[in-house]
């Protein structure tokens, strides 16, 4: 998913446990992940579905997967696929369950590398988290430099460079050198001109994270030139889960509450009170449009879908709902996401007029 799987196999590595990584996303993953899904599941479902298929061709026989306690059908993807999975093979199914995130990856790490010892562990999810929530700050500063410069896709591949270069840092240290030095280079191409509209990024987790799922639209409205601004990190998410959720102090749902009050007041499951809450938040912070991403039937969404439209409507805010499955054409999406800058754009250029 998006940029967590290589400091994670540098974390493995590291501790001597041999990592057979599925191959990038391609169209073949998403169509052998859909031939043995439920034909109603969602797309996280078949994609990850397909990344183990792959897995085990290349000779995987241990596989890991998160597993949540929420209101969604996340909760049920590790029982599900490891029933799928298990049947005529004989492989290892391990489900790490996101409420207990640090005691079930020391434990399995522990399983795993049973030489290395707590300190060697713990020291190598620290830094794990702390790559990725440097992966985080180089991804915000591609958006914020990107739309800024005069040749955007000079921005996004230094991000995607940094990226390979952060994920092979061996201490803290030269994790932030090189988050600085990265951030460094792509301010040094940005260009002196007025601040480009800004949009907010809501949605469902996995598709706006991982590239592949949201058919990369995040680069592609940076190459149009607007700033997005995303509410979900692999890093932030990674750290509230593995340290502030461990010390009781991860309370983030609280807020989204209060913010999304009055247009939903419940917490609907996987990421649907965050989309409403964070939009809310970008209302009444000068943000020039919303675009809400969900996998097709994802449930949580569709109810949030629902109350941005009242709350877009109330704040006079722009805003473009997409929902993608295996069907989902790029022309269809890119023309849609085309369309809805250009009107951010010229509305912008209006009011500065
Ligand atoms: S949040 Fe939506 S897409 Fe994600 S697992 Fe839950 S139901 Fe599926």
């Amino acid at each position: 998913m998006g940029y967590l799987s290589a400091p994670i196999r540098y974390m493995m590595e590291n501790l001597n446990i041999e990592v057979i990584e599925p191959p990038p996303i391609t169209r073949k993953t998403l169509e052998l992940g859909t031939q043995h899904s439920p034909e109603g599941v969602c797309l996280p479902y078949k994609i990850t579905m397909g990344n183990f298929l792959e897995s085990l061709e290349a000779g995987a026989d241990t596989l890991v997967t998160l597993c949540g306690a929420g209101k969604c059908r996340f909760g049920f993807y590790g029982a599900v696929q490891k029933t799928v999975l298990g049947k005529n093979r004989d492989i290892q199914f391990f489900t790490l369950d996101t409420e207990h995130l640090l005691r079930d990856l020391q434990r399995l790490l522990g399983k795993f590398a049973p030489k290395a010892g707590q300190l060697a562990i713990g020291r190598n999810i620290a830094l794990t988290v702390h790559k990725l929530r440097a992966l985080d700050a180089i991804n915000e500063a591609k958006s914020f430099y990107g739309a800024r410069a005069a040749v955007p896709q000079k921005t996004l591949d230094i991000c995607e460079y940094g990226a390979g270069e952060i994920a092979n840092c061996e201490t803290f240290g030269e994790v932030i050198d090189t988050r600085d030095t990265v951030i460094d280079v792509m301010r040094s191409y940005e260009q002196p001109a007025a601040a480009p509209p800004k949009v907010a990024f809501v949605g469902e987790f996995y598709v706006l994270l991982e590239p592949y799922a949201n058919r990369w639209l995040e680069n592609e409205l940076i190459k149009q030139g607007l700033e997005v601004k995303k509410f979900v990190y692999t890093g932030n998410w990674a750290y509230a889960k593995v340290l502030l959720q461990t010390l009781g102090i991860y309370n983030e749902e609280k807020e989204y509450l209060r913010e999304a009050r009055p247009y939903l007041n419940y917490h609907v499951g996987g990421d649907g009170l965050k989309s409403v809450g964070t939009t809310a938040w970008c209302a009444s912070r000068g943000f020039a449009g919303v675009i809400h991403l969900f996998p097709f039937g994802c449930m949580p969404e569709v109810v949030a879908q629902y109350a941005l439209k009242n709350l877009c409507e109330d704040y006079k805010l722009p805003l473009l709902t997409l929902s993608v499955d295996e069907h989902a054409s790029d022309t269809g999406l890119f023309t849609r996401l085309e369309a809805f800058a250009d009107c951010l754009k010229r509305k912008q250029s209006l009011t500065s007029e």
